[in-house]
Order: structure tokens, then sequence, then C-alpha cells
């Protein structure tokens, strides 16, 4: 990282990196050099920069590099039990997502079939009215049927009766007539 105090660009010195620039005070900010200062390439990225490095500050003694690489260490492990806690409670959060819209999908369907049952209940009960009807006018469509047959033989016994009592003028006159006559 850059440091505070020397910020920006070297030019007290002739030192020059690689691709012939003033190099830039970096303050160093991980392994056992840690809160040392170098001169290192100017350029941003780290794809462009060249490998150029001059200490400014003593590196530290090899028993305080222990110490300082073992710091980072431990601090690389939390970073990455962190890391873990993290994807767990994505993993948590995803979970959640998908059970609520589980959820949400498994009420939209209740209510599907809620509205569903509701019109197949109503074309039940409509089926039925019409089938009483149906069964009303058969009904009564037969009664007058039957009324009309009974009217008929009725009508036809009438005739009959008539016809009976036509022939039995006719046979009395004819009687009356033979007798006269004899
Ligand atoms: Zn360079």
């Amino acid at each position: 990282m850059e440091t505070k105090e020397r910020r920006g660009l070297d030019t007290e010195t002739e030192l020059r990196c690689r691709h012939r620039k003033c190099p830039r005070c970096m303050l160093c900010w991980d392994g056992k050099n840690t809160g040392c200062r170098y001169l290192a390439c100017p350029l941003r990225g780290k794809e462009n920069k060249c490998d150029f490095v001059e200490w400014i500050d003593y590196k530290w003694l090899p028993m305080f590099q222990k110490v300082a690489a073992s710091i980072w260490e431990v601090i690389g492990k939390f970073k990455k039990q962190a890391d873990e806690a993290q994807v767990d409670l994505l993993a948590a959060i995803q979970l959640r997502n998908d059970v609520y819209e589980e959820k949400e999908a498994l009420l939209v369907e209740k209510v599907e079939w809620t509205r569903e049952k509701e019109s197949l209940i109503k074309e039940k009960e409509s089926l039925e009215r019409e089938m009483a009807m149906r069964t009303r006018l058969a009904r009564t469509t037969c009664s007058t049927l039957e009324n009309r047959i009974m009217s008929d033989g009725n009508d036809k016994k009438m005739l009959y009766g008539l016809i009976l009592s036509l022939f039995g003028v006719i046979v009395a006159v004819l009687l009356a007539v033979v007798f006269k006559n004899k």
C-alpha cells in the first residue's frame, strides 16, 4: 500500500524502475516486512508493475519478521473463516429465499385450486338445477299425455255408448216396422 507520509513519486533519488520512471513510495502491508517502507514501480495495476523494489526502512530483525508473518497467517485464517461464514450466511439466505418462493408458489396454487373447486361446485349446482327443471318438465309432459290419453279413452267410451244406443234405436225401429207389417 501507499504511505501517507511520503505520498507520491520519489524524485529525490536517482533511482528509476525498469520502465525508467521515478518510483513510488509504498508501505509494506503483508508478510514478514509489514510496516517497512519501500520504493516500487509507479504504474497502477499488478499486471503493469515491474518487479523493481528498493527498501527505504531497514527490514525487521529475523525474530520480528517471524512474528509479523505469523500474525498475517492468523489474519489469513480469520479471513478464511469469515469468508466461509459469509458463504454459509449467503447459502442460508438463498435457502430462505427458495423456501419463501416455494411457499408463495404453493399459496398461488392453493388459490387456483380453490377457484377451480368453486367453479366446479357452481357447475355442479347449475347441472343439478337443469336436471331438476328437466325432470319437472318431463313429469308435466307425462301427466299431460296421461290426461290426454284418459280423456281420449273417455271420448271413445262415449262414442261407443252413442253408437250402441243408436244401434239400439235402429234395432227397435226395425223391430217396430217388422211387427207392424205382420
Ligand atoms: Zn516500472
